[in-house]
């Protein structure tokens, strides 16, 4: 029998919704373990940082990263994993582009501290005692990770090799990924595992290209028509800037129990910056009958809507805070 493949697991900033998607392989599991041993997968198993730290460079197969980099804990892992690993891969929106988490980045350190360790109803801290990275009490110093004003991608902070998008990732394009690896058919380094092309694209909803609506609408707002394209009621749907896959060749997750896109597979390949591709996409399907002023107006949260899973990828980034 061939020599195993070893793989390492590991969550950084995230809800661990993703290794749960690991999990959502049901039976095809045993087949992953027949191909690799799991060296490394903390939310799993037993293992110690040393324990990661001890293996010799090189000697994991392939490192699955998920979540964003929040903390130097996390930028510590990634480091250490990206020099013991031949591949490293970005596995979930969060290491992808730094995913809800990244939302974090319209404020900094400070500002977050202030309201979960002051301000949030249920806190009492009078004397406003925050998370420190060492703590010296008498002659025993403690440590925590240092809590970064950035959220960051993990394409930020290592080289990267592939991305599996998603949050989480659909099982549809980890089995792709494992049986690329199992076959040695992986594709360029830098690629995303998934189609190349928009949800729009293989979207099989009715569509009016002539269509101009004069107004924005949130689901709860009314009912969408199972058959027709959601922009064309009005109800924002972020296929137009996000890369399909989802929910394997054809429709996409969301859209099967007639919710619109909200865009967790990332911008398809082309596309620079989601949030700038859905807001031209719509100001299309809106101009002249709606100004961009006003059309701005109208979406109550742009940002967790536009850049919802990409903010700290996109060219925005970050607010800037001037301290
Ligand atoms: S905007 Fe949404 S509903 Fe309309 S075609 Fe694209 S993916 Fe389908
Ligand atoms: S339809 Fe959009 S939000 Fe829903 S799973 Fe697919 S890419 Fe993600």
């Amino acid at each position: 029998m061939a020599e195993k493949l070893k793989f390492a697991i590991y969550w950084a900033a995230t809800c661990g919704g993703c290794d749960v998607a690991i999990l959502d392989l049901a039976e095809k599991i045993l087949d992953v373990i027949e191909i690799a041993d799991i060296v490394f997968w903390p939310i799993a198993m037993d293992f110690k940082y040393k324990d990661l730290e001890a293996m010799d460079k090189g000697s994991i197969d392939f490192a699955f990263y998920n979540g964003s980099v929040r903390n130097s804990e996390h930028e510590h892992v990634a480091k250490v994993l990206r020099e013991k690993a031949k591949v490293m891969v970005a596995f979930g929106a969060c290491a992808c582009s730094g995913g809800i988490p990244g939302l974090a980045n319209i404020s900094n350190r400070e500002e977050i501290f202030k309201v979960a360790y002051k301000e949030t109803p249920s806190t009492v801290n009078p004397e406003f005692t925050v998370p420190k990275p060492s703590l010296k009490i008498e002659d025993v110093t403690l440590t925590l990770p240092e809590f970064y004003d950035t959220v960051k991608p993990l394409n930020m902070v290592v080289d990267v090799d592939y991305y599996i998008p998603g949050c989480p990732p659909p099982v549809e394009l980890i089995w792709q990924a494992v049986e690329a690896i199992k076959n040695g058919k992986l594709p360029p380094k830098g690629s995303v595992i998934g189609p190349r092309y928009t949800l729009c694209e293989v979207c099989k909803r009715k569509k009016d290209e002539k269509v101009k609506i004069k107004g924005i609408r949130r689901v709860y707002e009314g009912k969408p028509d199972p058959e027709k394209c959601f922009l064309d009621q009005g109800y924002i749907c972020l296929g137009p800037a996000t890369r399909a896959g989802c929910a394997g060749e054809e429709g996409g997750r969301c859209l099967n129990v007639n919710m619109p896109c909200r865009g967790c597979m990332g911008p398809a390949d082309e596309i620079r910056d989601q949030g700038a591709r859905m807001i031209s996409a719509l100001a299309s399907i809106m101009y002249p009958e709606v100004p961009p002023e006003e059309f701005i107006k109208m979406v109550k949260d742009p940002l967790g809507l536009f850049y919802r899973f990409t903010l700290p990828s996109s060219i925005l980034n970050r607010k800037v805070i001037k301290k």
